[in-house]
Parts: structure tokens; sequence; C-alpha cells
């Protein structure tokens, strides 16, 4: 066995191979840039090195100092985790030239299943069905147009390099094809530095399906059955479960044998995953279910699998790459109960899904099975990661039960200081379609208006918030709380941080029952709601007001508001939200605008984020030009509000 091992990630995962690292007595070694000079992996790790500046390219992407860091701590064996160099056959190649152990499949794997186009192909001559389409090399417009045609509207263009939901586009009519190719070809080309695109059939109530593969050095391959990943908010999974919802026997085991197929195809070795895409029009049928690609890596939804088979994937991943041969055969496996796992992240539904970054004051998640995080109160969500910020995860004897459990986690998760999807997380696992198993990628957005905040949430919230701040008012004291009687009624889980004196929000002065308070940067005046004296409410005191918390949204009140998340202020500034790339520029300086008319696009944290004009007016000045990288709070634009007429 494998005697020290350096972990070539961050966050979450990072603490998640430690953890089995240690279990097996193996000595682990974190890396860490700038901005996580103070993060959980590197605090739970044996010994830590720093590898660079914030930016991952100047780090955790960088192959050498990776391998530096293994030789100053005589590190055995690389872990990549997942992204950054996990799926980059180079890196992977260089370890095993440094003579250390690459703990993941070979290079050769990796390469053979990097192309989506290339491992189409492969997986077809295997006899894995594949999702029909285009996976050609002559990239020529005008045949692309006409293999788009012959396949069928509506299509996708994916980019043969592409991954984390980038390099896609729909198209639903031949009209729209020149001009969605050449975005995805530009896309393809910045983001992956391959222009490649392939063309497939978009199904039509698609679920997405996927199969854990694990292979050994001694020519096994065993599958530990599949995962149901359907819900999905831009091509990236939010909540995944297993089994899948509605899968028989016999259809899992003709798919769960085809990914065994394609494993052994391609020689492999170690955790990897099979993606199908599955026509769920009519259920799931073996004969509506094709390849889509390979990730060969560990998934950040192993723990679904982890949970209804009892295995510990890590240890599998350190034990076959110490040459020991799988701990079971495919006959000594089996599926118990039913797991579920909701990705909590930092964003904010409401507006589009825009990362939120800031210093985490609260951060409880009560009561799950169990939760994988990388950040501790205290942290701060930088803009240079993804904002995931922990997985959710519960099983239990049934899908039923296990949607119970995760749907109460997300309801009681007390996130403050950004922004949480916990909100939309347990209204998503509460929904009645998903109970049903109606599920499929679309589902999110086709049910947005059940899934947003509800008005109703906001109401509340803000009575809870005018109780709150009512109550700290009448105390007096400032180093504790020792507030009138009514105190435990509201109180169910307020912590008695000592105020400081800056704190204030402004009770209105001659008292007559309403309460003015900044919420979210703006002024609210509230009446006090009558019941004001009986309401149990979860409440947070925090150095600059209160937060309250309700079916896992968080409302902050106070005096302060920190701009986190940018924008614009009321002088129509259009500020960077965070520091990225500028995309598209769609108004030109001295032009008209109205209010909510798209200005920019920015590319930052995976995701593309349009900026809008907060009125009607003139762009009065413009920093911005397309391929710009811009710093957060960067003035990009200027909007002078028209003349009132
Ligand atoms: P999965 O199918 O496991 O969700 P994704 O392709 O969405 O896989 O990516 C897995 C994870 O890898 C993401 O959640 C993200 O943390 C990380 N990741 C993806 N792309 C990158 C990248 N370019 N740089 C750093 N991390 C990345
Ligand atoms: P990535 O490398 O970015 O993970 P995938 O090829 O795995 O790319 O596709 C990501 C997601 O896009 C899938 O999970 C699915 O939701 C959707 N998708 C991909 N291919 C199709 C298709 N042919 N039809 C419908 N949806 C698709
Ligand atoms: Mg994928």
């Amino acid at each position: 066995m494998i005697k020290s091992l350096l972990i070539a990630n961050r966050g979450e995962i990072a603490c998640r191979i430690i953890r089995t690292a240690r279990q097996l007595g193996i000595r682990t070694v974190a890396v860490y840039s700038d901005a996580d000079a103070k993060a959980l992996h590197v605090h739970e790790a044996d010994e830590a090195v720093h590898i660079g500046p914030s930016p991952a390219r100047e780090s955790y992407l960088v192959g050498e100092k990776i391998l530096a860091a293994a030789k100053a701590t005589g590190a055995e064996a690389i872990h990549p985790g997942y992204g950054f160099l996990s799926e980059n056959a180079e890196f992977a190649q260089s370890v095993i030239d440094a003579g250390l152990i690459w703990v993941g499949p070979k290079p050769s794997s990796i390469t053979a299943m990097g192309l989506k186009d290339a491992a189409k192909k492969l997986m077809a001559e295997a006899g894995v069905p594949v999702t029909p389409g285009y996976m050609g090399a002559d990239q020529d417009p005008a045949l692309l147009a006409a293999e788009a045609g012959k396949i069928g509207y509506p299509v996708l263009i994916k980019a043969v390099a592409g991954g984390g939901g980038k390099g896609m586009r729909l198209v639903e009519k031949a009209e729209d094809f020149a001009d969605m190719l050449a975005s995805c070809q530009r896309e393809a080309a910045s983001s992956f530095g391959n222009a490649h695109v392939l063309i497939e059939k978009y199904i039509l109530s698609p679920r997405h399906i996927e199969v854990q593969v694990f292979g050994d050095s001694h020519g096994n391959v065993v599958h530990l059955f599949e995962r149901d990943c359907s819900l999905q908010r831009r091509h990236q999974k939010v909540i995944e479960e297993a089994p899948a919802p509605g899968m028989d026997a016999a259809t899992r085991e003709e798919l769960c044998c085809a990914a065994v197929r394609a494993a052994k195809a391609v020689d492999y070795v170690g955790a990897g995953t099979i993606e199908f895409i599955a026509d769920g029009s009519e259920g799931l049928r073996a004969d509506r279910i094709w390849f889509m690609e390979m990730n060969t890596r560990l998934q950040v939804e192993h723990p679904v699998t982890e949970e209804i088979t009892g295995v510990d994937l890590v240890e599998w991943q350190l034990r076959v790459a110490s040459g020991e041969p799988l701990p079971l055969q495919q006959d000594e496996l089996s599926i118990d109960g039913w797991a579920m796992e909701a990705r909590l992240y930092a964003e904010d539904p409401e507006n589009g899904f825009l990362p939120s970054t800031g210093t985490v004051s609260t951060f409880d998640i009560l009561a799950p099975n169990r939760t994988e995080t990388g950040i501790a109160k205290g942290d701060t969500i930088s803009p240079f990661y993804d904002p995931m910020i922990a997985k959710i995860v519960v099983h239990d004897m049934n899908r039923y039960e296990a949607i119970k459990k995760l749907h109460k986690a997300c309801r009681n998760t007390q996130v403050s200081g950004v922004k949480t999807n916990a909100g939309f997380l347990a209204r998503l696992v509460g929904h009645a379609d998903f109970a049903a198993e109606n599920l499929d990628t679309g589902f999110i957005e086709h049910h947005w208006p059940d899934l947003e905040r509800p008005k109703r949430l906001r109401e509340d919230l803000l009575d809870d918030a005018v109780t709150v701040l009512l109550a700290m008012s009448l105390s007096p004291m400032r180093g504790h709380w020792h507030g009138p009687s009514i105190e435990h009624s509201y109180y169910d889980r307020f912590e008695a941080e000592p105020w400081r004196q800056t704190f204030g929000f402004r009770l209105n002065a001659d008292w007559d029952h309403t309460i003015a308070m900044n919420v979210e940067g703006d002024t609210v005046r509230r009446e006090l709601p009558d019941d004001y004296l009986s309401r149990r409410i979860e409440a947070r005191s925090r150095s600059d007001g209160g937060v309250v918390f309700r079916e896992g949204e968080a409302l902050i009140v106070g005096n302060r508001w920190d701009n986190s998340h940018g924008g614009h202020g009321g002088d129509g500034a259009i500020l960077s939200p965070m520091p990225g790339k500028i995309i598209a520029v769609e108004v030109a300086q001295g032009d008209t605008v109205t209010k909510g008319q798209k200005l920019l696009t920015l590319e930052a944290m995976k995701m593309e984020h349009t900026l809008t004009a907060p009125f009607d007016g003139v762009v009065a000045e413009l920093n911005a030009s397309a391929g710009a990288q811009v710093q957060v709070e960067a003035l990009l634009a200027r909007i002078e509000a028209a003349a009132e007429e």
C-alpha cells in the first residue's frame, strides 16, 4: 500500500481524499494557492505546500509545481481529485515519468476518452450504443449544416474537447445553425483551445444516467450500478441519486454491461464514469439509452454510489493504484436502499444562479447522514474556483424516505455571508413531480415558477426580521443577550455573540409600531406583525446586524451592507461583479438604451453573466471590449439617465 499521498486539488474533494487516506494510515500532503492558505484541506493534511497565486492557472493547474511539491515532501503518489489536472493525460504521464504513482487510469485511457468524437467512435466499435450524430473530422460549416439536417432538428452542437457543461449549443431549426455553430466554435476555441465540434441528435425528455465503473491492473473491471443526474441547471448537475428511478433489473443489466465493455475497450484502471443520455419519454428502455462520454476520474457525485454499495471508492482507488486487485467481484456487489446528494452552491438562483462571493458567517447543515465540504465558518468564498461549498448526502431504505431526509436537510440549512441555493434545493427536492419520478434534464427550467423564491417567503422573512430587530433594540446590553423575557419565544437558535457598538438598525423615532431596516441594500419599512410576540424565529446575530432563516433562505438585516455581488449603484455605473472575461459587448458609446437592455456579457466562474441597463438612458462611458480580462468591480460602463420629460 502507498505510504504517502499528495492531493493535487482543493475544497471538499481534497478533504474527502484525506479522510480515507488517514484511515488507511497514509501520510497526506495538501497543496494550496494564496487564496487557500487557511483552507480546511490545508489544515486537515499532515503537510501542506504552497504552490502559487490564487488563479488556478498559476497554481492548481501547473503540473510542474505539483511535481515539485511531491518531490519536496517525498510523496509517493498523486491523487488528482476531479477537475483541474484530473483528466490531463500529459500530467498523468509526467507523474509516472517522475517515478511516482498516479492514482488514476493510464494516460492512454484518458487520451482515448479525452475527445468526445474519438471516444464515441471507439465506443461504437466496442458495441456500445452511442448518441446518433456526426462525429467526423471535416469541419466545413456547409457540411456540418447538411449533417445537422440529416440528423434532424433539434440538434446539439458539442465541442469535442468540451466539459463542465460548456461548449454546447442546442439548435432548434436550420436557420439558426450557422450562428450557433460560430458561437460554439468561438467558446470551444477560447475555453478548450480546440474549435472542433460534433453534432448530436438532441434527445427529447432526456435523462442523464451514468454508470460507475472500476478497473484494476490485473484486467478486472466491475460496475457499481447507475446514478441518475437529470436535475441540472445549465448542463451542470444539482441533485444526483442512486439507483435511477424507474430502472428495471433487465435494463440495468444491459446498461451496466455496456459500461463495463466501454471501460474494457480502453483498458481501464481505477474509478471512471460512463455517462449515458436516455430518452425517458416512455420510461427507461435499453434501446433508448446512448453513450455520451466517459469521465476518467472520480466523479463529484461518487458518494451516492458509496452509500448504496457500502464501498469506499477512494479506498478502492488507493488500493488499485498500489497494485492490489479489486476488493470485491461483480457478484459481491449489490444495491442497498436509496441515496441522494444535493450540491450546495454559493450562488443566487433568483439572479441567474450568479455565483456569490464573501465570507461565510453562518455555516450549519443540520442532520443529514453525511456532509462533504471543504469550508468552515469564517472562510471566504473567492471568485477563483468552483462555487460548490458542500454536498449534502442522504441514504435511506427507499426513495421516498431519502427525499424526506434530503428535503429536511435542505430546508434546515443555515448559511449566511454568501447567497446559497439551499432554499432552491429545498423547493426542488420537495417538488411533487420529483417525488413522482417525472424528471428530465429540463426539469428546473420547466418548473422555474415553482422553484424560485416565493414572494410569501420573502414577506415572512421580513416579518421575522422586524421581530428580531425589535428584540435586539429592546436589549439594553450590548455585551450579551439579556433581552426581555420574550426572548425565548423568538430565538430558537440564537447565538449570543457580543454585539458591536456599530450595530444599529433604525427604529422609527416616534415608535409608531413601524420599523425601518436595511435589507440587502434597500431601506424597507414594515409594521410590526400582530403576532410578533409568539413567533418562533431562526435567527443569528452578526456584527453588522442579524440574519433570519426560513426554508433554507437567509435574509440579512442591519445597517450595513457589503455589495459583494456587484452590479450597479444608483449612479448608473456598471461594475464587473467578479473577475472574468468580457465575451460580448452589445452597445457602443453614445447609444440610447432602455432599462433591462443587454449591455455586456461577462464570463466568469464557468458561467456567462449578462449585465443590463439599470434604467433608460445613454451609454456615457464604455470601458469594455470583447476578449478583455476585467477585475472585480472594474467600471465597465456608465449609463446616464435619460432627462425627465
Ligand atoms: P461532473 O460530471 O462530475 O459534475 P464536471 O465536468 O461538471 O463533472 O466537472 C466536475 C468538477 O470539476 C466541477 O464541479 C468543477 O469543480 C471541476 N472543474 C470542471 N472544469 C474545471 C476547470 N476547467 N478547472 C477547474 N475545475 C474544474
Ligand atoms: P460535459 O462534458 O460538459 O459534461 P456532456 O456530453 O456530458 O458534456 O453533456 C452534459 C449534459 O448535456 C448532459 O448531462 C445532458 O443534460 C445534456 N446533453 C448532452 N448531450 C445531449 C443530447 N444528445 N441530448 C440531450 N441532452 C444532452
Ligand atoms: Mg458530462
